[in-house]
């Protein structure tokens, strides 16, 4: 494609609203415009991009076995009814009304779609299984839309359902799923891990999400070498202390500790660490009542956890500082467990404290040299808490490593939660009903771009992996008005690759050199070669090398063997 025909509009400044470094690079190379919140058009370079990670997701979907079906994006809310989740989703969903009154909803994901088809199509387990796929456009309605296309509201996703007569069979299509996706990211050149999760609203059993490794990764994982244990943090759980609680020494104190309220404030006025002051959290319990929740100062309450306590209500939902205040008598900021007339439950590090901080239920005092068993009875034990870098891992291996990361796939069995409800029924050897057992699997097909962008970039653009870039090969021509040898030279070039089944992204604008080379690297194509009157004179073009910044000199008619040399095969198709 000529640049002449492609009305490139590259940005020199950071765009003030994005955040992260993949969201300002897609737009100052104008991959993608903001049409509104959470609303993106993907230009042509950006489509590019889209599409090339669609073909990788569709050829190892095939491989793996699924088949490809499209589903549409407006559902009625009749199947969301027959499973609960028109209540239940909440305002990610986008609700539509249409001009009988009808309600549908703009699909977030396609269980039930996919089970209506299933319960429709699959009579016989002789038909099973079958696992059905689609790319295809979804809508949430993302509280906090943010990071470009990553946290989109309408964004693209690989989404795939599949129907079992068993388990067994199941977990054999899981496994497979989990194998497909392993390739699918390796071969978009992506650093990523594969770790234990949450099934959160969708609810069922076994679940693994893929992560793209990054700072600005919404998403904790932790892992383990020692024993390959990977978990999303929601998930790695903590466990009691080996060693036993170290013996008390101080006695117990009340101080006073005026407009000192939070964990930083208690360390900072007592001179003491935050691991040695015991933080309160009150949430909503399921008889109505309130409970206490006591985890160690440090520490970061996970709420996933916190809804499986005893007697926690779900969703979780901390308490009022109004409510708190009628039903204990103490202010939010002075809490702590010693006289606190409320259920408790303590994080395992909670119990292991000796001589610890905590508020006193009373403005502006605080108590300090508390002991367990001696002050004030335990608690129930219950594991609250993210798990932090060096714990020990759950398997035994050594000590967790904590990075960011960025979910790209999720894989999920969901048992019979959507067939049971929706009686998608098979006949089986002995021609009675059985409810099929289902899995689901998505991919973030347009949060893969960002994504790739976040691990690929240098301070000068976008440094794209080959599978990924919008073009394989950008071919410069130097001041195309200035010879008409260097032009002819340039255009035989284009041909020529092209020809060859090269995709080539032919800059012929009437434009400085230094303007070209800064787009150039901004769009972040693998291989630059640049035509000039002087080279040509002397029959030889310039090659660059995007990520390793190499430069070469080419004889004009030897780049294609010299990309070829360099594995550079055009891509298939
Ligand atoms: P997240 O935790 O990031 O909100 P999720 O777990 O709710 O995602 P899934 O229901 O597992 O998402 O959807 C499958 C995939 O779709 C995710 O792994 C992610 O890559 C992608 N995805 C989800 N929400 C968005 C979004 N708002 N914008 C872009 N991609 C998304
Ligand atoms: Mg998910």
């Amino acid at each position: 494609m000529r640049l002449t025909q492609l009305p490139l509009t590259t940005l020199k400044e950071t765009p003030a609203d994005a955040e992260i470094i993949s969201h300002q690079l897609m737009l100052r190379a104008g991959l993608v415009r903001r049409l509104s919140s959470g609303l993106f058009t993907w230009m042509p370079l950006g489509l590019r991009v889209l599409r090339r990670v669609e073909r990788i997701v569709r050829e190892e979907m095939n491989r793996a076995g699924a088949l490809e079906i499209l589903m549409p994006a407006v559902q009625p809310a009749e199947l969301w009814q027959e499973t609960g989740r028109w209540d239940l989703y909440g305002d990610l969903l986008l609700r539509i009304r249409d001009r009988h009154e009808r309600d549908y909803c703009f699909a977030p994901t396609a269980e039930e779609v996919a089970t209506e088809i299933a319960r429709r199509e699959l009579r016989s387990y002789r038909q099973l299984p079958v696992n059905y796929y689609q790319i295809n456009t979804k809508f949430r309605d993302e509280i906090r839309p943010r990071f470009g296309v990553m946290r989109a509201r309408e964004f693209v996703m690989k989404d795939a359902y599949s129907f079992h007569l068993d388990q067994a069979s199941l977990d054999a299509t899981y496994d497979t799923m989990a194998d497909a996706y392993a390739r699918i990211f390796t071969r978009l050149g992506l650093r990523f891990r594969k770790v234990d999760a949450d099934g959160g609203e969708i609810g069922g059993s076994r679940s693994q999400e893929f992560h793209v490794l990054a700072d600005s990764g919404e998403d904790r994982i932790a892992w383990c070498e020692g024993d390959s244990y990977a978990a999303n943090v929601e998930m790695a759980p903590t466990a009691p202390a080996d060693l036993p609680r170290p013996p008390a020494t101080q006695s117990l104190a009340r101080i006073a500790t005026p407009g000192v309220r939070s964990i930083d404030e208690v360390a900072a006025f007592l001179q003491v660490s935050a691991t040695q002051c015991l933080k309160t959290l009150v949430v909503e319990g399921t008889d109505g009542g309130l409970i206490a929740l006591l985890l160690r100062g440090d520490h970061a309450l996970n709420p996933i956890k916190a809804e499986r306590a005893p007697g926690v209500a779900r969703p979780l939902k901390l308490a009022s500082p109004e409510r708190i205040l009628t039903v204990t008598g103490a202010p939010v900021g002075s809490l702590g467990p010693v006289t606190l007339k409320l259920p408790q439950v303590a994080d395992h590090s909670a119990l292991h404290l000796a001589d610890f901080v905590c508020g006193a239920n009373v403005a502006d005092a605080h108590l300090t040299g508390i002991n367990w068993e001696r002050d004030l009875p335990l608690p129930t034990a219950f594991d609250l808490r993210n798990v932090e870098n060096g714990d020990p891992s759950p398997g035994g291996g050594g000590a967790l490593t904590i990075a960011r990361g960025i979910e790209v796939g999720h894989i999920f069995q969901l048992g019979d939660k959507y067939s049971r409800s929706m009686h998608a029924v098979v006949l089986d050897q002995d021609g009675k009903e059985r409810v099929m057992t289902m899995g689901c699997y998505g991919i973030g097909v347009s949060r893969i771009v960002g994504a790739a962008i976040e691990q690929n970039h240098d301070a000068n653009g976008i440094v794209w992996p080959e599978p990924l870039s919008p073009f394989d090969v950008i071919l410069i021509e130097i001041n195309p008005k200035k010879s008409e040898a260097a032009t002819a030279a340039a255009n035989t070039l284009y041909n020529e690759l092209q020809n060859a089944g090269y995709e080539v992204l032919f800059d012929d604008r009437d434009a400085r050199p230094g303007v070209k080379f800064a787009d150039a690297d901004l769009v972040g194509i693998p291989h630059r070669i640049v035509v000039g009157e002087r080279g040509v004179k002397e029959g030889k073009a310039e090659y660059r090398h995007r990520q390793s910044g190499t430069e070469e000199q080419v004889g004009l008619t030897d780049v294609l063997d010299f990309l070829r040399a360099r594995r550079e095969v055009p891509r298939q198709g």
